[in-house]
């Protein structure tokens, strides 16, 4: 028996499979498709998925591979969003295809241990006060899995979210678009016809992508698209012939917003677009299945384990439903003000965008880099500590590299040894930073997602390391007194 089943093999099931996994939590997959489709939907890392993928060491050999640019993808604004300045350790976004991420993770998954099963479709599963029973079909015979928790990783139209009964309340799409990955000779960007409308072009590797609005879709939104519709579209909006060719992928997506009214159904777990559908905007779907799925690892893997604190993995739909409702509402802005012409609310937005301090916010708000799990403290708490250059006794190494084993470290900078006693616990690191960025820190309580649980500022000792200690990592031995 697994001690988790993941259904779907996209990047939400597998970071959680590999974070899961590098916990000691024996975990399966199931991947309906037997192999990964030779076409790619996403095409970027922005710089908070960047930002936790480099807390497992998983960031730099996708940089050293993909096309770095020093914005942020939005829809509806007249200008890039820069990232220079703004909170991250990686202030671009990562041209790379969505698949060699997913190779990335599924290498690291089997690596350590998952095992994943291609070809094999969850069809139900029930669930007791112990355990999670799935039904799972490979297209020619029908089996059980038992394990003691589901997570549903299975996309925007998840069975695991409809088998659990959860509902998935938002707005339905008010248009769909066509999408071809094909060969043509349209510039690069948007081309726009004699009625205003507009056909985008996007560069791929030896292809393009173009995308337009379609008008009448068919009741049936799963209808196969042609390339002669494709075709007949864009020249209905660029009033005149245009040849398309060697169909590589041809697809429609609509504009609807949804969010899963709990993440967390008893033994089941949603994570990626299974809990979350969002307009087209902001290129952001693929880093937040990573975001949910970096949160949901270690705390699963802890109430796994039995070592996780009263609570701890109810706090995943905590943290994480508010993010989903946050992507939801940007991305339903980027499309309202894309729409909007000449409103004077969007005449507004354009003014705050254009103005540097406005610009970083809104750089750091669409990409979710603004991610507070505990505001109003010390300006760390709650948010992914950046990552200082630090040395350890015999060894330079920064923050983020203290992470590498997925475990809570207590980082003691006072030089002095003063959080020593703490070890018997949790894992106490002493290290001297010499930046400035940790200046009125003494020391600092990392979860193993990065996220800063507790603060220590020079003259408050130790106070309220204990509740945080408890809170997120467990009952462990606290030293006397504290
Ligand atoms: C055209 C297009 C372009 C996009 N561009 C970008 C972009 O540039 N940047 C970005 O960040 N995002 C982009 N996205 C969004 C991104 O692709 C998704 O948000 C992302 O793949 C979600 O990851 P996931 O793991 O949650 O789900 P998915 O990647 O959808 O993975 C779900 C997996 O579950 C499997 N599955 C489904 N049902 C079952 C079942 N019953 N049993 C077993 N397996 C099952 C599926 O086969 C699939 O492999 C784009 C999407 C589209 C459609």
């Amino acid at each position: 028996m697994s001690d988790v089943l993941v259904a779907g093999a996209g990047p939400a099931g597998l970071l959680l499979a590999a974070e899961l996994a590098l916990a000691g939590v024996r975990t399966t997959i199931v991947e309906r498709l037997p192999e990964r489709p030779p076409y790619c939907r996403g095409f970027n890392l922005n710089a908070r998925a960047l930002d936790l993928l480099a807390r497992r060491g998983l960031a730099e050999g996708l940089v050293a591979e993909g096309h770095r640019v020093p914005h942020a993808p939005a829809t509806g604004l007249p200008g890039p969003l820069l990232l220079d300045g703004t909170a991250t350790d990686h202030p671009f976004s990562l041209g790379i295809p969505q698949t060699r991420v997913e190779e990335v993770l599924e290498a690291r998954a089997l690596e350590l241990g998952v095992e994943i099963l291609r070809g094999h479709e969850l069809r139900s599963f029930t669930q007791s006060a112990d355990d999670v029973t799935a039904l799972i079909h490979n297209g020619r015979t029908e089996r059980t899995i038992n394990a003691r928790f589901l997570a549903g990783c299975d996309g925007g139209r998840s069975t695991v979210r409809k088998q659990a009964g959860i509902d998935f309340p938002g707005v339905a799409a008010r248009w769909y678009a066509l999408l071809g990955d094909v060969e043509c000779e349209l510039p690069y960007g948007p081309s726009t016809g004699p009625d205003g409308r507009s056909v985008f072009v996007i560069p791929r590797p030896g292809y393009v992508r173009i995308v337009v609005r379609e008008d009448d879709p068919p009741p049936d939104k799963d209808t196969p698209i042609t390339l002669e519709r494709l075709q007949e579209q864009v020249e209905a909006v660029l009033g005149r012939h245009v040849e398309l060719r060697a169909p590589r992928w041809l697809s429609r997506f609509g504009n609807a917003a949804r969010l899963a009214s709990r993440y967390r159904e008893g033994r089941v777990l949603l994570a990626g677009d299974a809990a979350h559908i969002h307009p087209p905007a902001g290129a952001i779907g693929v880093n937040v299945a990573l975001d949910d799925a970096f949160n949901l690892g270690w705390k699963l893997a802890a109430t796994v384990r039995g070592t996780a604190p009263e609570g701890l993995l109810d706090t995943y739909h905590a943290e994480r439903h508010a993010a989903g409702a946050r992507i939801l509402a940007n991305t339903q802005a980027q499309v309202a003000l894309e729409e909007a012409g000449a409103e004077p609310w969007a005449d507004l937005m354009r003014r705050v965008a254009a103005h540097p301090a406005g610009n970083r916010a809104l750089a750091e708000i669409i990409t979710g880099l603004d991610a507070c799990y505990e505001p109003g403290g010390h300006a760390w708490l709650g948010r992914l500590a950046p990552d200082v250059p630090l040395r350890v006794p015999g060894a330079e190494t920064h923050l983020a590299e203290l992470l590498h084993t997925g475990r809570p470290v207590l980082v003691d900078l006072t030089s002095s040894g003063t959080f020593a006693a703490w070890s018997a616990g949790v894992a106490v690191v002493a290290a001297v930073s010499s930046t400035s960025d940790t200046a009125g820190v003494d020391a600092v309580l990392l979860r193993p997602d990065g996220h800063v649980a507790w603060v220590g500022t020079p003259g408050s000792g130790d106070a309220g390391l204990a509740e945080a200690v408890h809170r997120w990592v467990g009952d462990v031995p606290v030293p006397a007194g504290a």
